[in-house]
């Protein structure tokens, strides 16, 4: 925020200063004139327009909201505002909540932030005229259905089950989260382009079950799209250009510089979604998730070009974790240890200076936002609203929109 008002101050410094070049200066009385007349701000700092960009990396942190952003600078620095995010110049708070509830989901929350329509909790990128689990509302387009159909390579890394809602709402529709013999394939299937290029993620055990169920198995579906599904990253070949792995687990900073190294080879840009769960219902495995998340954001940061690309970090919803004791310098997470001993299965958790209540909540989560189209993210919003900064950022319209 101050960035941004410095440059405009800067902008409007230099414009007065042209004006006063001989041979351009308006004579003194006009000067004394416009200068008297009151002006709407607007037209006093003009703001400089937005730069188009060719390239998007969401960042979503699972779970990542206010609180858990300000105890995660505290955990892994000792010091409030010491995450790389909380420098970016843009910030917005996000309003999460599904069309009939107050508290969202991962499945409303990111299928919001990617289609542009909110729905139901469960419900994955299918508008609110279905009903989860039983009808089928309309399909929503995704950020990356448009990508794709504009040409752009893909990705999708996921510290979590690549069928699971957050990732799945990228590129899957369906009217329950459960069903993840129906999404994976999906991802397969595209409507729009050639479907995801790049799709890094874990959960291969429950999903292998499910594809079974289905009638399937991650072979057959490797086969027949002529992509093997591997087990693990290091598994994907060096000439591979549309790599798939499905592991127990994944290593999201080896997976995201991958995924990175594919999609910046794109001569018309790319998209990423990079998802890193952010739950801190353990608050030390949480916080660490986010404080890890960041330093990745800031790597990536320093690979891009800011100026072609736009950079975004949001949640799909919150989470209740409260600071509320501690001193700077000290460590935030005391009492951790014989916590987690107790092994306790309690949804309060308190420690000294942490209060948790393992539920999501439902106020704004934060919208950061650094590079080409960033300023367009700014006061409260409805997380619909993401979707249309990342689609002005590459300049498109929605469909049907005039
Ligand atoms: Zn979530």
């Amino acid at each position: 925020m101050a960035n941004s008002l410095l440059h405009l101050l800067c902008l409007s410094l230099a414009a007065s200063s042209a004006a006063a070049v001989p041979g351009h200066a308006a004579p003194d009385t006009a000067r004394e004139e416009a200068r008297s007349q009151p002006q709407p701000p607007e037209a006093n700092v003009q703001a400089p327009p937005s730069r188009k960009a060719k390239n998007v990396i969401l960042f979503l942190a699972d779970a990542g909201g206010v609180p858990v952003i300000n105890a995660a600078s505290l955990h892994g620095y000792g010091e409030p505002l010491r995450l790389r995010i909380q420098h970016w110049p843009h910030l917005g708070l996000s309003e999460t909540s599904p069309v009939d509830a107050f508290v969202s989901d991962s499945a409303n929350g990111m299928s919001a932030i990617v289609t542009g329509v909110k729905t139901h909790n469960g419900v994955i990128s299918q508008a609110a005229d279905g009903a989860r689990g039983t009808r089928d509302g309309a399909p929503t387009k995704t950020v990356l259905e448009y990508a794709e159909e504009h040409g752009l390579l893909t990705g999708v890394v996921t510290t979590q089950s690549i069928a699971d809602a957050t990732p799945a709402a990228t590129y899957a529709h369906s009217n329950d989260r459960q069903k993840w013999g129906e999404i994976f394939p999906q991802a397969f299937a595209p409507r729009f382009g050639d479907g995801v290029d790049v799709l890094f993620g874990a959960g291969r055990k429950k999903i292998g079950a499910q594809l079974t169920a289905a009638g399937t198995s991650f072979e057959q579906i490797g086969r027949s799209i002529g992509r093997p599904i591997h087990e693990k990253l290091a598994d994907v070949g060096a000439a591979e250009k549309r790599p798939v792995v499905v592991g127990e687990d994944m290593d999201a900073r080896a997976a995201t510089l991958k995924a990175l190294d594919i999609l910046q080879r794109s001569p018309k840009g790319y998209l990423l979604v990079v998802e890193w769960d952010a739950h801190t219902d353990d608050p030390q495995e949480g916080l660490q998730h986010v404080v890890d998340f960041d330093r990745l954001v800031a790597e990536v940061e320093k690979r891009v070009d800011l100026k072609d690309t736009l950079l975004l970090f949001t949640a799909d919803h919150s989470f209740g974790l409260q600071v509320d004791g501690g001193r700077r310098g000290g460590e935030l997470l005391e009492g951790y240890d014989a916590w987690k001993a107790t092994n306790s299965k309690n949804p309060m958790v308190r420690l000294k200076n942490v209060l948790v209540n393992d539920t999501h909540t439902g106020e704004e989560v934060p919208a950061l936002a650094i590079g080409a189209g960033a300023e367009r993210v700014r006061g409260y919003f409805p997380n619909t609203y993401l979707f249309d900064v990342m689609m002005q950022a590459w300049g498109w319209k929605p469909d049907g929109a005039r």
